[in-house]
């Protein structure tokens, strides 16, 4: 198999490695972490443990498992962002990582109209210098966290 990104993240999350943006959560299946790329504070990403490209391939552990922590994580936004809602997207197809993994997306009430829906698209994969600190990502990770654990995830 080709070296995938998101396999290399998993391996240094399982040797304690990652910083805490990228490992907020761990759970059978998925894993929680902040995506890098993105401007946008509060990107989080759901990260299958392992290598699979397409969703129709999960298992049903992994499905249910998907269900709740989408539910959860949800509401730990809504805690900590004050978001209406969030935004889920699945496409798997960098070429770097095509690994089934879910952005998490807070929806703010009052949200630019060129940040609705798909168009959020656009505070992803930006250069290094407009996405949020290091001690931001990782007081943010800090937080939700605090809230995953009332949700008693
Ligand atoms: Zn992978």
């Amino acid at each position: 198999m080709p070296s995938c990104h998101s396999c290399e993240r998993m391996t240094d999350r399982d040797k304690g490695n990652a910083p805490l943006w990228d490992s907020i959560y761990r759970g059978d299946h998925w894993d929680l972490v902040h995506a890098y790329n993105t401007s946008w504070l509060g990107w989080l990403v759901l990260v299958l443990r392992r290598h699979v490209e397409a969703i129709a391939d999960l298992s049903p552990g992994e499905a249910q498992e998907l269900g709740a922590l989408l539910r959860q994580v949800s509401q730990a936004l809504k805690k900590e962002t004050g978001c209406s809602k969030t935004y889920v997207m699945q496409f798997a197809e960098s070429a770097s990582h095509p690994h089934v993994h879910f952005h998490v997306v807070p929806r703010m009430p009052k949200q630019a109209p060129e940040d609705i829906s798909y168009k959020v698209l656009r505070h992803l994969g930006v250069p290094l210098n407009e996405r949020p600190s290091e001690s931001e990502l990782n007081a943010f990770a800090h937080a939700l966290r605090g809230h995953l654990a009332e949700t008693r995830i």
